[in-house]
């Protein structure tokens, strides 16, 4: 049996109009020769936001279990719109929600991580249906509550189940037309990508690309499956995201990423005794929150800065803990700034090119914007720099590094 996963984002299924646009890309699955279909659906685009805010609204510190109980709503009401209406034109599909399946999370509410997916019960549903429109973002925990598995999580959702029903393809539909060079709704001069490695896509959405949730990524890699990255509102072929081979290597850097979603906090003469950093990162981790980029100042007079990012949304949570251990630490200030953003330049080709380093510092100073901390890995290099510089950032880096389309 041929299975084909579709997954189309909050925009794909904005309204009635986009929706009867999706209802062409399952026919065009089943002209292909698919025999079933599992179509993967985000919530109305501005749909989880909203609830967000209303959970705000009304509490400081909403229980996170009530949180993921909301907040899944809205993938409910995209699916059972389709389905009903590929009912109408006189398809066999059903409306399919997490718990219903189900797809097993732990207990990480906000971002919880798939455990596993009973397959024997969407085969058993696929003996009477041809289309499982099935929610995105949404699990079930082994406790029997609702859980969401983090923002843009529906990509996740749809790789998941594309590996647990061997699937053949998996099919990211968004409001782009593939994976590109840099964000195309920033740089009009980005590229879009053919071919793109697992590996370099991880980083890339690591780094802030959210055209893809890193972990859909991580699972793909894992499970090797194809996975396109595709517009719902064109016919082109879009990005495949595959192993990496020979002729990557020959580009040199594959795109530029940014993430305004960072805070950055410094403890300022902290005493440079050794264990120090323990005991500044380990009560952060404890509370679940993700460092990202770290930096220790030479120390002088036996005292050193720490500096490092942490997500902007955790950014309030962070101070507090520093501020309660104060006296532990035995900093002299504590400093945050949240207007940063991280800019990175991603690409394999990078492990057998020197001087990429170079043109990055050189071209964001060409552009008089300074660098407050710089972090790489074998194939990226992070720069950490004011918020307002993001976008002239990207269009310079994009430029220098010969990534610019002609015109
Ligand atoms: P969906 O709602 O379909 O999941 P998202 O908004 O999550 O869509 O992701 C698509 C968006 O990702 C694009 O509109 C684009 O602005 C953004 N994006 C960021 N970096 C890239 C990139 N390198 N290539 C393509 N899109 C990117
Ligand atoms: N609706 C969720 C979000 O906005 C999940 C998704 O769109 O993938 O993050
Ligand atoms: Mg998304």
């Amino acid at each position: 049996m041929r299975i084909l996963v579709q997954k189309f984002g909050g925009t794909s299924v904005a309204n009635a109009e986009r929706l009867l646009q999706v209802k062409n890309k399952i026919t065009d699955g089943f002209e292909r020769g698919f025999d079933k279909i599992i179509v993967v659906l985000s919530a109305m685009s501005g749909e989880t936001n909203r609830l967000l805010a209303l959970a705000r609204e009304r509490c400081s510190n909403p229980d996170p279990a009530e949180m993921d109980s909301l907040v899944s709503t809205g993938e409910q009401v995209s699916v059972a719109l389709f389905a009903m209406l590929l009912k109408e034109n006189g398809i066999r599909a059903r409306s399919v929600l997490g718990f219903q399946i189900p797809i097993h999370t732990d207990t990480e509410f906000g971002s919880a991580r798939i455990l596993d997916i009973d397959s024997e019960k969407i085969s058993q549903l696929l003996e009477n249906y041809d289309v499982l429109v099935v929610a995105g973002f949404q699990g079930y925990t082994l406790t029997g509550r609702i859980s969401t598995l983090g923002r843009g999580g529906s990509d996740t959702s749809a790789v998941a189940l594309a590996a647990a029903m061997q699937a053949e393809l998996c099919e990211i539909y968004t409001d782009v037309e593939g994976v590109y060079t840099t964000d195309p709704n920033i740089c009009s001069k980005a590229q879009k990508i053919d071919r793109i490695s697992y590996e370099e896509m991880l980083e890339m959405a690591s780094m802030g690309a959210k055209v893809l949730q890193i972990r859909s990524v991580a699972f793909a890699k894992r499970y090797n499956i194809p996975l396109f990255v595709r517009s719902t509102f064109c016919n082109n072929t879009g990005t495949l995201l595959t192993e990496e081979d020979e002729s990557m290597e020959t580009a040199m850097i594959s795109g530029i990423a940014y993430d305004k979603d960072q805070a950055r906090i410094t403890l300022a003469d902290v005493e440079d005794n050794p264990g120090i950093a323990a005991q500044i990162f380990l009560p952060i981790s404890n509370a679940g929150i993700i460092v990202d980029m770290i930096v220790q100042n030479p120390s002088h007079d036996g005292l050193t800065d720490m500096t490092f990012t942490v997500p902007r949304a955790s950014l309030n949570k962070t101070l507090s803990i520093l501020e309660k251990l104060k006296t532990e630490l035995s900093y002299r200030e504590l400093l945050f700034d949240d207007a940063v953003s991280k800019i990175s330049v991603i690409g394999v080709g990078m492990r057998n090119h020197s001087g990429i380093a170079a043109v990055t510092f050189s071209t964001l100073q060409k552009e008089n914007i300074n660098i407050m901390i710089i972090s790489t890995s074998e194939i990226k290099i992070s720069c950490l720099i004011e918020e307002k510089y993001t976008e002239l950032a990207i269009r310079s880096l994009h430029e220098a590094f010969g990534l610019d389309k002609e015109e």
